[in-house]
């Protein structure tokens, strides 16, 4: 039998967001002054009492392994917020905590999907959710959200889309890459349609925390017990607490779903950190002001992102309603030239712009939508300020 990889791993494609996080780290390392717009990472230092609970783990002995589901105190953490937040009740059996939000994605698909199961996808999407979809075997199934439709979908084009094989549905409001948000008129309606075909909703709830303008995040799984009983509420601390590092994410849904997802988890990966698991469950019980605090200078930095991206000819964007990201719309400069090389797309816009004027964005096409280029401004107002202005600077170059 030759060497070499699987036919199963050979298809999977790297993550465009991390790779080209990456890429711009690495230039930073050579000394290279560049602006990294590239990954959704708050840049904000992890608030202090989440610091000092990862101390304090140690010196409480928290070095051994957890029950795999995750400890007791962190479980009984995110019911409470969700409780509080959002009237909720989860039971101790109805949550997994995992490595990061990102991998209680990947182990809610492996725990419901069989072979040719197909999952209904906004696109654009973020980057991983067809991918995880495809290691569980499953069939992404893409629903058109175009800009004009402030990047949401009708409703109508949702329904063509339901087949027998439809089981699940990856809701993910507010949104990465787009920042747009599901009305409660919308979701009642994905809801009626849930419950009628009978699938899941996969709900990625991840930036929450982050809504501006007054506006009202949804979670669908409070709109009656059917919709509940098909819910997977996937949510963790890393956008919220700046704490990306510390790997915490979870699972909330029905029990045989959970325990589906706990089994997976106890052959592949067991409980994740058990310090971090301590500092998540701090998080979560802390006075929230800190995330009220970020949220507030993220809106800030929307805002004046938002105004510079519209001030240069040639590009444009809507204003995104959560999470941190600006999809811009690039289609007004593609397939210009700067210095005789042709703007054919989003990639080879992406990768000039990184090359010559040293600022990181991820090409719309890592978000299967060609004519955008994802910012995001988890990053301080001085480098949205510079990065705009580097930004500028090489569209005035273009012919
Ligand atoms: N969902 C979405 C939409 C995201 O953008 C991210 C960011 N990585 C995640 C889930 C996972 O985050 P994490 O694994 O850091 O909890
Ligand atoms: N979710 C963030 C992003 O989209 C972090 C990178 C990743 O996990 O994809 O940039």
């Amino acid at each position: 039998m030759p060497l070499g990889l699987s036919r199963k791993c050979s298809a999977i494609a790297p993550s465009a967001t991390l790779a080209m996080d990456a890429r711009a780290k690495e230039l930073r390392s050579q000394g290279v002054n560049v602006i990294g717009f590239a990954a959704g990472e708050p840049d904000f230092e992890t608030p202090a009492p989440i610091r000092e609970a990862m101390k304090e783990a140690m010196d409480l002995g928290m070095t051994r392994y957890t029950p795999v589901a995750g400890t007791l105190e962190l479980r009984r953490a995110i019911a409470a917020r969700l409780l509080e937040d959002h009237g909720l009740v989860y039971g101790m059996d109805e949550i997994v905590v995992s490595n990061g939000a990102k991998h209680s994605l990947y182990n809610a698909f492996q725990a419901i999907l069989d072979p040719g199961d197909e999952v209904i996808v906004d696109k654009p999407c973020w980057v991983s959710y067809p991918e995880m979809v495809r290691m569980a075997g499953g069939v992404p199934v893409f629903l058109d959200c175009p800009e004009s439709q402030g990047f949401l979908p009708s409703m109508e084009d949702f329904e063509k889309l339901i087949t027998p094989r439809t089981k699940a549905f990856i809701l993910n409001t507010p949104s990465n890459p787009n920042g747009c948000m599901w009305s409660r008129e919308q979701l009642e309606q994905l809801a009626d349609l849930a419950v009628k075909y009978d699938f899941y909703i996969v709900a990625d709830e991840i930036y929450e925390k982050l809504v501006y303008s007054g506006e009202k995040h949804y979670s669908i799984a409070t709109f009656g017990p059917e919709v509940k009983e098909r819910t997977i509420l996937i949510n963790g601390v890393s956008k919220s607490y700046a704490m990306t590092g510390f790997r915490i994410g979870y699972a909330c849904g029905p029990r045989d779903v959970i325990k589906g997802m706990v089994n997976y988890q106890s052959q592949a990966t067991s409980a994740p950190n058990t310090a971090a698991q301590h500092a998540a469950a701090v998080a979560l019980t802390m006075p929230q002001d800190c995330v009220e605090e970020m949220r507030r200078a993220f809106e800030q930095r929307r805002d004046r992102l938002v105004e510079l991206i519209n001030a240069i000819p040639g590009l444009s964007c809507r204003k995104p309603h959560g999470a941190f990201y600006v999809m811009m719309n690039i289609r007004g400069i593609t397939g210009k030239r700067y210095h005789g090389t042709e703007l054919s797309g989003s990639t080879a816009i992406a990768e000039a712009l990184l090359e010559h004027a040293h600022v990181a964005l991820v090409p719309g096409a890592a978000f299967l939508d060609e004519g955008f280029c994802r910012i995001s401004y988890a990053t301080s107002m001085e480098n949205i300020e510079e990065g705009l202005r580097r930004i500028a600077a090489f569209v005035k170059e273009l012919d």
